[in-house]
């Protein structure tokens, strides 16, 4: 079976993770500030908080914005559960708002019908590996004050009118799950330009404690205070070092990710009935998925018979406001977000990772071709 993505994990990455496993620090130890000062400088980000997953991350950026009970976070349905549930974490209510036809983006006219006098963020994903339209949606966060937080699970080494992944939000969200850009295994880590929310986010991460264990050390103090209710979300130094290594092949990866969608977007062109999601030409998409709508064929024959085939298709995503805790939760259902819905019945997407063989693209390509046209 030819995944919908993998890792890149090489003999660099191997011997990184091997000498911090023999040195003193195994966890809260230098490797992961080195780590988030190096996502800064490829970001150009001010800020970085590394932590133990993106929906730690998530949850670390909601705790950053104040979330509490009774706010309202406005919030696309097109993506993983975890950019909503972060929001239900701190006792806030997700609002989902409908995404653009063309591109299954957040509509940023869609966010402006939802803001009451209760909002408090907009989470905004960049679905597929698209950065969203930020100036809109900063234009919309500043005149009603309100957090942007971008979920940038699928963006990361993206960019949007000459601005970088990392530097179009207050706060920034990556995943390191290893179908993702870069991997630690597991592993998150938020970027921002706010030195009192990568504060915060600093303490929650380690149970609400001001210090680390590491910086009592280096006082030759016991004392700490907890001041929050925070959460063990540590990282640890040999993900950080793993992360570290695979950085430095990310430019070179994102280039194999948008020349494998060139490939795909030609061999569709001249096919009406796989019709690649479009692309918006300000960005620099960072293709963590190549998803196409399936017209005409039926998309669940489709995929089943591409998993027949030994093709890993998958779909992105059932819209967060369909699952079954959220109808009994928040009461939602069909009909709240008809664009996203309609997408839902349609999308399919085809397997892009750095890794994948020219062979494998032109196999994918052939066989989606040969069963839309059964
Ligand atoms: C992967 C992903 C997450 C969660 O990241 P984990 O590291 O798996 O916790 C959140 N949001 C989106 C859009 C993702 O793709």
């Amino acid at each position: 079976m030819i995944p919908y993505g993998r890792q890149s994990i090489d003999q660099s990455d191997i011997d990184a993770v091997v000498e911090v496993l023999k040195s003193d620090f195994i966890t809260t130890g230098p490797k992961i500030a080195e780590f988030e000062q190096a996502v800064c400088a490829f970001t150009g980000a001010k800020f970085a908080v590394a932590v133990s997953s993106g929906t730690a991350a998530l949850h670390c950026a909601m705790f950053a914005a104040g979330i509490k009970p009774g706010d309202e976070v406005i919030v696309t349905p097109m993506t993983f559960a975890a950019s909503s549930n972060a929001i239900l974490y701190c006792g806030g209510t997700p609002v989902f708002a409908d995404v653009i036809p063309g591109t299954l983006l957040i509509d940023p006219a869609q966010v402006a019908r939802k803001i009451t006098g209760n909002t408090k963020a907009v989470v905004a994903v960049d679905y597929a590996g698209q950065p969203c339209d930020y100036d809109a949606l900063k234009d919309i966060c500043s005149k009603h004050g309100l957090v942007l937080i971008s979920d940038a699970c699928h963006s990361m080494g993206g960019g949007y009118k000459g601005r970088k992944v990392g530097t179009l939000a207050d706060m920034t969200v990556l995943s390191f799950h290893p179908v993702k850009h870069i991997t630690t295994g597991e592993g998150g880590m938020i970027l921002t330009d706010n030195a009192d929310f990568a504060g915060k986010m600093r303490m929650f991460r380690g149970h609400g404690i001001t210090t680390d264990y590491r910086q009592r050390e280096e006082k030759g103090s016991w004392f700490y205070e907890m001041v929050d209710l925070g959460y063990n979300y540590r990282i640890t130094d040999f993900q950080c070092a793993l992360g570290i290594s695979q950085l430095k092949k990310l430019p070179g990866w994102i280039e194999r990710r948008q020349q494998i969608a060139e490939e795909y977007d030609s061999a569709f062109k001249s096919n009406s009935s796989i019709v690649p999601i479009s692309k918006s030409p300000e960005v620099s998409h960072a293709y963590h998925l190549y998803v196409v709508r399936i017209e005409k064929a039926g998309r669940n024959n489709i995929f089943t018979r591409l998993r027949n085939a030994g093709i890993g298709v998958n779909v992105h995503y059932i819209p967060v406001h369909l699952h079954p805790y959220y109808r009994n939760k928040l009461g939602t259902g069909e009909g709240l977000c008809p664009v996203a819905e309609e997408a839902y019945g349609h999308i399919i997407s085809l397997p892009i990772f750095p890794g994948i063989g020219d062979k494998d693209i032109k196999h994918i390509v052939e066989t989606i071709k040969q069963e839309v046209e059964l």
